[in-house]
């Protein structure tokens, strides 16, 4: 399905034409397609039935509740990384047991109430990560489930733009310090062995790293298993890329294909972490230009969302398309597209050819994934809206936040 279209120089998203939400519910707004979301989680589900498996979706990645919940009724699990991420998913639904725990800095806090809701696992990534688990576990009379979160160190010559996966960066235990880990988990008293996982990083756009990082995982679980200690699953977490700008990502039925060969006759379950693949590219965030200002060299659009809402360009020099959500026959300008932040950083695009005028509304696409869920007050500009298209049906899933929830729990001193 189409999900986002153009009828008549309009620009559709479902059923519902961009320009009526902008009127409705005011601009910049971020804008999901429940079809887009629900067909991104069916790729993957189609993709590996042939393997038993769960996909723990990243809540990081876009975290409102009726997202959530639309995930959980379609069966998913969640990778969280706070005790905040876990209280949204039990709010949104989502089963606890099917709940793992990724993050370098778990607080005892945090392993509290994650042993409350009775989680899936705790993927560890360090040895006092493990003794403070096993002690906070102890104090609560409960056994924590744990997987090792290992950094298969996956060779950065065939794939430099991996930011996750090498022995460098904070992430995850080496691969070789492992079963020493394993040996240290096994010999605590509070901590039952459930699995391993590993992360190599994001927006992968090529297959090979992924299957690298497998087939090093699974070279270890078997060495495990050689010496008795038995894995229940097998985490390869997130990473898969998607369609920004020109990016051919990875084919899901070929990755697949390639995990289905890997786990043929094995007992473990195989789980994923997505995030960026189910979301991304749902999402989309509506935004109105306040101003074109013409310069000698180029012209700025001055647009009224910013890098609080989107960080995506500013932090990680991210494209986004750009695209007039009603259509002009004037000719079209070269345009560089920014915020009204104090900040040069403060850019949404650069060099964008656009027929605009002030008053015309911008549709920022594949702005679903850590768009939203990265978007902060800076500048004390209140966070945007949410909305979901199902159909002709439209959700308002988040409030534009007002300038009073903003200041809330903010105090004057005498
Ligand atoms: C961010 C993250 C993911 C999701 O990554 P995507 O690139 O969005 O798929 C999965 N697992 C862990 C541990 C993460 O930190």
């Amino acid at each position: 399905m189409n999900t986002l279209h153009r009828l008549d120089g309009r620009l559709y998203l479902e059923g519902v034409a961009l320009d009526t939400l902008a009127e409705r519910f005011g601009t910049p707004l971020y804008i999901y397609s429940r079809q887009a979301l629900e067909a991104a989680y069916r790729a993957y589900a189609e993709a590996f039935a042939a393997t038993p498996h769960l996909i723990c979706y990243a809540v990081k990645a876009s975290s409102n509740l009726a997202i959530l919940n639309l995930f959980a009724r379609l069966g998913a699990g969640f990778d969280i990384v706070s005790g905040g991420e876990l209280a949204r998913v039990l709010a949104a639904g989502g089963d606890p047991g099917k709940v793992v725990f990724s993050g370098v800095g778990k607080t005892a806090d945090e392993m509290r109430a994650a042993l409350d809701a009775g989680i899936l696992c705790f993927n560890v990534e360090s040895a006092s990560e493990l003794h403070r688990l096993n002690r906070v576990a102890g104090e609560m009379g409960k056994i924590a489930p744990v997987s090792f979160r290992v950094n298969p160190d996956v060779d950065p010559k065939t794939h430099p733009y991996i930011s996750t996966g090498l022995k460098e960066n904070k992430f995850g235990v080496p691969i070789a310090d492992a079963p020493a880990l394993y040996r240290l988990a096994a010999s605590l008293p509070n901590l039952r062995i459930t699995g391993i996982d590993c992360h190599i990083g994001s927006q992968l756009i090529d297959l090979s790293p992924l299957a690298d990082a497998a087939d090093r995982v699974l070279a270890l679980v078997d060495s495990l298993a050689a010496e008795g200690i038995a894995l229940h699953h097998i985490d390869l977490g997130g990473g898969v890329g998607i369609r920004y700008r020109d990016e051919t990502p990875p084919d899901l039925a070929a990755y697949g294909r390639a995990l289905a060969a890997r786990f043929a006759g094995r007992q473990e379950r195989l789980l994923l972490e997505p995030g960026r693949s189910l979301v991304g590219n749902a999402g989309l965030l509506l935004t109105r230009i306040e101003y074109l200002k013409p310069g000698e060299d180029k012209h700025f659009a001055i647009v009224d969302a910013a890098m609080n809402d989107l960080m995506r360009p500013a932090l990680y020099e991210a494209y986004h398309e750009i695209v007039a959500v009603n259509e002009r026959s004037a000719q079209a300008k070269r345009y560089d597209i920014v915020g009204p932040i104090c900040e040069t950083g403060d850019f949404i695009g650069f060099a964008r050819d656009l027929a605009i005028e002030e008053g015309d509304l911008l549709a920022l696409l594949s702005a679903g994934a850590y768009g939203m869920s990265m978007a902060s007050n800076y500048n004390s500009r209140p966070r945007a809206a949410e909305v979901l298209i199902d159909k002709n049906e439209i959700h308002l899933i988040r409030e534009r936040e007002t300038l009073g929830s903003m200041m809330a729990g903010e105090r004057l001193v005498d």
